[in-house]
């Protein structure tokens, strides 16, 4: 495996490469094993290609009071793991080496990002929209792998490429969860043991919802969502951002169940932890 941190080392060995299919997993780092399914599905996806991976905490997709500062980094560790999965190649620059001094285009979703964490995060798909948009041109990539737990990023990805004319094949992962529920997250690190306890209510409280629309039992999109709400809520640590019963393709609330394919997305803050997760019906 080799790690480069320029964009001039990426092209030289990108050159050396030319007829090799490249599948680009994107990360912020603090890898765990979210990340490394998508490594591995990255992997099966290149075949006899190269499966490569960034390493980049970006600071166009955080908010002045967000936590860009104190982002979990640990290099070292993150490339054992790239290593240990397959990954052919690293690209893992710093945040000058990325965006010129004075950069002044970036890319705009108005449609799928203004609801769910774009609206309590504003600027946040701008700025993952020019960062991957950027990588994918840097890395000349055929397909790039998402995860399923950033459930609208993948769907404001997937658009983007669609109205950009991207050729780019997006393939989802599934989301990778503790023994618990808890979905894996980097974010999980800031947890406290008492704050650690309670977060799986998350994933049992969508579930838990997630089968009451299935049986009937639930049988409007806001009584769900109130239920959802009042379920995380029995958390005591818990602050609920948002929950939400969307169309999974327009990410548009649901007003009634029967048309369309509901998703159900969730935030919650344990202290100043803001964590996400959804899931789709079960199927039968
Ligand atoms: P991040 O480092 O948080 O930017 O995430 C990089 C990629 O890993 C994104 O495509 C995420 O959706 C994906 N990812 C993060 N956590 C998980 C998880 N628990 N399961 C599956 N994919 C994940």
């Amino acid at each position: 495996m080799e790690v480069v941190t320029s964009k001039e080392q990426l092209r030289s060995w990108l050159d050396k490469h030319p007829h090799a299919k490249k599948v680009l997993a994107p990360t912020m780092g603090a890898l765990h094993r979210g990340h490394t399914s998508l490594f591995d599905l990255a992997r099966k996806k290149a075949g006899d290609g190269v499966a490569v991976a960034s390493i980049f905490v970006n600071p166009t997709q955080f908010g002045p009071n967000e936590d860009f500062g104190s982002y979990p980094r640990q290099l070292e560790v993150d490339l054992e793991l790239c290593e240990k999965h397959g990954i052919d190649l690293v690209f893992a620059p710093p945040a000058d080496e990325v965006y010129a001094e004075n950069a002044s285009i970036s890319i705009h979703e108005k449609s799928l990002s203004t609801g769910l964490c774009g609206g309590k995060r504003p600027g946040h798909f701008d700025g993952v929209c020019t960062v991957v948009a950027k990588l994918f041109h840097l890395f000349r990539a055929d397909a790039a792998v998402f995860g399923e737990k950033d459930f609208q990023q993948l769907a404001v990805i997937r658009r983007m490429v669609r109205d950009l004319d991207f050729e780019v094949e997006i393939v989802p992962g599934p989301t990778v969860r503790e023994e618990d529920g808890l979905a894996m997250s980097s974010r999980n690190a800031y947890l406290s043991d008492a704050e650690r306890e309670q977060a799986p209510i998350l994933f049992q409280s969508l579930t838990d919802v997630a089968k009451g629309i299935s049986s009937g039992r639930l049988s409007s999109p806001e009584e769900a969502g109130e239920h959802l709400r009042q379920q995380i809520e029995l958390a005591s640590l818990a602050r609920v951002d948002y929950t939400e019963i969307v169309d999974s393709d327009t990410l548009e609330p649901l007003d009634k169940f029967g048309i369309g394919e509901p998703r159900l997305l969730v935030a919650v803050f344990f202290g100043k932890t803001r964590l996400i997760d959804n899931v789709g019906l079960p199927s039968s």
